[in-house]
């Protein structure tokens, strides 16, 4: 999942960063309202967390920007302004939650999670696809009954997959969705990874649940 954080404080924009990629997540950060929205307009985003009072364009203009123009990645405003009113402009800007400075890493996390929630195929914080399960919480991978040790970017990515099961994705989308913008991603390294994670979770297994599409990318299969 990636996450893209636009706030001008240097510092909180920073923690938070920090913070997100403990979790495995892959995270950009714009510091001016103008860099972020420009971010949210031609990149790919799980989730955009955005201060309101911001340089060159404030968090309301760029939600009200973002959602004329069809983009509907979950928004999560971040500010120092605890007032109802507020709240309410926001929320009617088209943001999809609030959180009011100063606020607890852990709700920041909890949110994000109820964001980027699917009901039909996410069981509490297990996703599952055929015998395959992956726990978002505690980052553990299982096939049938056998546990599989991930890296952190396989991690990433095996959710990307699993949320998406049944739709072919281009390496595009992969990179878009599971390296951030700095990151400098090339096709073949999305090859790599594939190749790497088919062995932990396919290798010995009858069925196979990463599929080939050629000429298209990849899809997890039931
Ligand atoms: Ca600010």
């Amino acid at each position: 999942m990636r996450i893209l954080v636009v706030e001008d404080e240097h510092r909180i924009a920073n923690s938070i960063k920090k913070g997100l990629e403990q979790e495995k997540y892959a995270v950009d950060v714009a510091y001016t309202g103008e860099d972020g929205y420009d971010l949210a307009s031609s990149e790919e985003y799980d989730v955009l967390i955005l201060d309101l009072m911001l340089p060159k364009m404030d968090g309301i203009t760029i939600c009200r920007e973002l959602r004329k123009n069809n983009k509907h990645v979950p928004i999560l405003i971040l500010t120092a302004k605890s007032q109802l009113e507020d709240k309410v402009v926001g929320l009617n800007s088209g943001a999809d939650d609030y959180l009011t400075k100063p606020f607890s890493f852990e709700e920041l996390i909890a949110r994000i999670r109820a964001l980027v929630r699917r009901p039909k195929i996410n069981l509490g914080s297990v996703l599952k696809v055929a015998d395959l399960t992956l726990d978002t919480l505690t980052f553990v991978a299982k096939r049938g009954k056998e546990n599989i040790t991930l890296s952190s970017k396989e991690f990433s990515l095996l959710e990307y997959l699993m949320r998406n099961s049944g739709k072919i994705l281009s390496k595009d989308n992969i990179i878009s969705h599971v390296w951030d913008y700095d990151a400098d991603i090339l096709p073949n390294t999305v090859e790599v990874y594939i190749k790497a994670l088919r062995n932990k979770i396919d290798h010995g297994h009858k069925k196979l649940l990463i599929q080939t599409v050629r000429g298209f990318g990849y899809k997890l299969t039931n």
